[in-house]
Order: structure tokens, then C-alpha cells, then sequence
């Protein structure tokens, strides 16, 4: 059989896998194409820069003992690195690259002679040619600054996040926490912070990741026993762009990591950007020293919009979706729905659905109906918070006794009932109830969960407490 790159590489492959952890051969050696082999020479693609520098870290061993056992002493290995878009949905962590996407066209090679040890090599800022070779930023262009309207409520937020993207790292704004409710506008300003970066300084590597999937890559990766290339992926990120850290309230091990991995960022004089829907005083179960950190550079709060405010966003949502409106509808919703920005494009969307699938003209009146709607709905969103309240009101008992280690009866039926109206009611996973309803695992909620399924169907009384509570929670 005649000698390819790929009957070549196959049999590097076998030799690789029977070596080292499945886990780390299906990450760092599946994506691998094997390219062309001229020579002694072998040359295959890998994904990233950072992909490359990985493999060169860690498997260049490896990977010469394969290359000489197949082509000899003088082998050779030359890296062909993919260019990457910016934009996208993949993974950031140990995402192959689809097959489709692997065309070689606009790759740049990188040629490395295998025996020469030199270290140099290791170090991925003196190999000539390698620029612009991108991690996926996970940034959504539509949230620009220039979407991002300005009004009292966010001045300082957005001037900080102006400052911040004018000079990543350079300001005393490190890290920049933005804080404020739901739908005021924290995701959006913080992709407008990545956005603006990306594009003053394409070179830089900027990525937007929410706390939930980073804690999720986190425990995957200990799983897969790779916490360190977790780490490290993390490590050498220019901007780190960190949506609602509040969920890693009550995580100590993924607190723990990012830890280690903001102190390495910012003695690197790399930004971080940290959204959070609460100011940090008021955070729960977030480690001292990392609260402490957070407190190092600028919070900045995004406040309720006032009237002015809200009526530009709508007149500006409008007029990008090329609606037109007349003037007194805009001010009734922008009159009427005021903590949350979200809802506020929500109204005008139905608005304007309404009146063009149904061809209703759009009347005071119909905005009328659509704003209770919403109004109303939003009533209905409860929050965890509010639902110990309730019930420890019902049982006249206060919500440290509910939350309590204690074994009483009527406490704890109190407790699980609390946490599976938390389930009901909320988009709240079992961990987060669980660590927000005296700290209980979500293996406890799930047990509550069943226990008030069970036993409203076998116990009269116990059905009455849940109606009951059912119809405080709901108007
Ligand atoms: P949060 O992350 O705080 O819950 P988002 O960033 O998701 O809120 O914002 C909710 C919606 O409101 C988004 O569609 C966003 O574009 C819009 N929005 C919020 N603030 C503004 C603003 N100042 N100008 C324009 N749109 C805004
Ligand atoms: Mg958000």
C-alpha cells in the first residue's frame, strides 16, 4: 500500500490513542486532518492557534515518537492552522470543528522541525506569521453600543463600558461589573463592551461566556479529568466576558477556578467584564476573596429607565425593524411598562404582530390589551425569594425557620413545599432552589418535589396546603 499523509497519520493515531487518556485523544487528535505529506514532512491542520500551542505544550513528545516510528529520523511535522470566524455558536472549550468548516483555504503554516528542541517553540508570541487567528467570541453583533441607547439610568454603566473598550485592561475599570435587574440591559452591554473590542482590536481574544456554561465546562471538565486544559483555555483570554456571575452563588468549586483563572488575567493586565443582577454587598455565597476582587475595579449599576429613555428605545427598536407608529401608542407602552426593558420590546413586538397578521390597525386600545398582558404575565413570575415568603407566612412561621436544619414535621413539609412551588414556578434548576432554599443539594428538591406530588394526592389536608399556597402565588 502506498504511503499517504493519511495512512501515515492513521498509524500515528493508533500509536497516540493507545497512549494516553481517551478523553484528551478524542479532544486534542480527532479534529486533526492529516493534510499532505511531501518528504519526510508531514503537515496537518488543527483548528486554532491555541490548539497548536496545546498540542506543542503537551504531546510533542508524543507525537515525535509516533512521526520517526513511521518516516524515520528525519521526520517532520509542519502545523497548518485554521483561521477561525469571530462569530458563532460554537463551544469555546473542546469543540471540534465541524467538517464542513475545515476547508484549508485561508490557513497559514507553521513549520516545526521536530528535533529541534529549542524552547522557544513552546512559546507562542516568537513563531513568525501566526496573527489574527481567533478564538470564537461568542458575541452577538446586534449588541452594539450603538443599539445600546443612552439615558440616566445607564450613563455611567455605558461610559464605563466605552472607556473599557477604548483600553482593554488599561483602565482602573478592571474588572467591570455591571449590575442591575432582569432586562435592563446587563447582556447587552457587556457584548457592546466584546463587540467594540473585536473591532478596535481584532488581534485581541475576546470571549462572552455565561457563568451557567462556564460552571457547566467547568464540571465537565473534572469530569473528564482536564480541569488543567480548562484553566488554561481560560488563561489566555485577552477579554473575558462573564454574564450573570450570581449564578455561581453557592458553587465553590467553580468559584474556586475562576478564582485562579481572573487573578492570572488580571496580573496579565487582561480585562475582565463580569455582569451580575445583583450589587456586589448583596451577594450570596460567593466567596470572600473573589467578592473582594470583584469589588477592585468599577461596579456599575443599570438603573430603571425613565420615561424618556424608554420611549427612545422603542422609537429606536422601531425604526431598525422599519415599523411605523405614531407617537401617542409609544408613549402609552413606554408610559406603562417601566422596570424591564425586555418587556418593553416584548409589547411592541406583539404590537406590531398583531396588527399585521390579524391587519388590525394599531389603536390605543389594542395597545391597551397588549400592555395588561404583559403587565400581568410578568405578575406571575415569581421568585424563589418570594415564594419562602409566602409560604412561611401561610404556616406563620418566618423564612430562617423554614431554612433551618431542623427535622420537625411541619417544617420541613413547609420547606418542600417551598421548593416544589420553587420548581413549578420558576426556571430555577434543583441546585440553585436547593442552594438558595437553606442550602440543600438538589437531590433533597427532587426528594421535596416527589414528597408533595405524593402526598397531595394521598392526604387531604396536605392537597389543601398546596391549593392554598397555589392561589396566594398566582394572583
Ligand atoms: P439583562 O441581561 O439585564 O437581563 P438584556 O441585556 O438581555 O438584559 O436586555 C434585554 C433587552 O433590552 C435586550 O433586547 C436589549 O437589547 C434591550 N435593551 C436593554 N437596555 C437597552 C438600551 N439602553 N438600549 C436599547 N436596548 C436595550
Ligand atoms: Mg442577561
Amino acid at each position: 500500500m502506498a504511503t499517504t499523509a493519511q495512512s501515515v497519520w492513521n498509524n500515528c493515531l493508533n500509536f497516540i490513542e493507545d497512549n494516553i487518556q481517551p478523553q484528551a485523544y478524542k479532544t486534542w487528535f480527532e479534529p486533526i486532518i492529516a493534510v499532505k505529506l511531501q518528504e519526510n514532512a508531514l503537515s496537518i491542520q488543527v483548528p486554532s492557534k491555541f490548539f497548536y500551542e496545546w498540542l506543542e505544550e503537551h504531546y510533542v513528545k508524543i507525537l515525535k515518537v509516533a512521526l520517526t516510528k513511521e518516516l524515520g529520523e528525519t521526520a517532520k511535522l509542519v502545523y497548518i492552522i485554521k483561521m477561525e470566524n469571530t462569530y458563532g455558536n460554537k463551544q469555546p472549550f473542546t469543540e471540534k470543528i465541524p467538517s464542513s468548516n475545515r476547508s484549508p483555504v485561508k490557513s497559514q503554516e507553521v513549520d516545526i522541525p521536530l528535533n529541534n528542541k529549542s524552547p522557544e517553540l513552546k512559546n507562542p508570541f516568537v513563531i513568525p506569521g501566526i496573527r489574527n487567528v481567533k478564538i470564537e467570541s461568542q458575541l452577538n453583533p446586534n449588541y452594539s453600543f450603538e443599539n445600546f441607547l443612552e439615558g440616566d439610568s445607564n450613563r455611567l454603566a455605558r461610559s464605563a463600558g466605552l472607556a473599557v473598550a477604548a483600553k482593554p485592561g488599561g483602565t482602573s475599570f478592571n474588572p467591570l461589573l455591571i449590575f442591575g435587574g432582569v432586562g435592563l440591559g446587563k447582556t447587552h452591554l457587556a457584548h457592546a463592551i466584546g463587540v467594540d473590542i473585536k473591532d478596535k482590536y481584532p488581534e485581541k481574544t475576546v470571549l462572552y461566556i455565561s457563568a451557567e456554561k462556564f460552571t457547566q465546562q467547568y464540571i465537565d471538565s473534572v469530569k473528564k479529568n482536564n480541569r488543567n486544559d480548562f484553566i488554561h483555555f481560560y488563561q489566555i483570554i485577552d477579554v473575558l466576558i462573564i454574564d450573570d456571575v450570581q449564578f455561581l452563588s453557592g458553587k465553590s468549586g467553580t468559584q474556586d477556578v475562576f478564582f485562579h483563572i481572573f487573578n492570572h488575567l488580571h496580573q496579565n493586565g487582561k480585562q475582565v467584564v463580569l455582569t451580575s443582577d445583583k450589587a456586589p454587598v448583596d451577594m450570596q455565597d460567593i466567596e470572600q476573596r473573589l467578592l473582594s476582587r470583584f469589588k477592585w475595579g468599577l461596579s456599575a449599576e443599570l438603573q430603571h429607565p425613565d420615561f424618556e429613555t424608554r420611549v427612545s428605545i422603542l422609537k429606536n427598536k422601531l425604526y431598525r425593524d422599519g415599523v411605523e407608529m405614531p407617537d401617542d401608542i409609544v408613549d402609552y407602552v413606554a408610559k406603562h411598562i417601566k422596570t424591564n426593558v425586555r418587556e418593553l420590546e416584548g409589547a411592541i413586538i406583539s404590537l406590531i404582530a398583531q396588527s399585521s397578521f390579524n391587519r388590525k390597525e394599531i389603536t390605543i386600545d389594542l395597545a391597551k390589551q397588549i400592555v395588561e398582558k404583559f403587565v400581568k404575565n410578568t405578575k406571575r413570575e415569581v421568585s424563589i425569594d418570594y415564594i419562602q415568603k409566602v409560604v412561611s407566612d401561610y404556616f406563620q412561621m418566618d423564612v430562617d425557620t423554614l431554612q433551618s436544619k431542623t427535622r420537625k414535621r411541619h417544617i420541613v413539609q413547609a420547606r418542600q413545599l417551598a421548593m416544589f412551588f420553587a420548581k413549578k414556578m420558576t426556571k430555577a434548576s434543583l441546585a440553585s432552589i436547593g442552594s438558595q432554599i437553606g442550602k440543600r443539594d438538589h437531590a433533597t428538591v427532587l426528594h421535596a418535589c416527589k414528597t408533595v406530588d405524593n402526598l397531595s394526592s394521598t392526604d387531604k389536608q396536605f392537597r389543601k396546603y398546596v391549593e392554598d399556597i397555589s392561589k396566594k402565588l398566582s394572583v
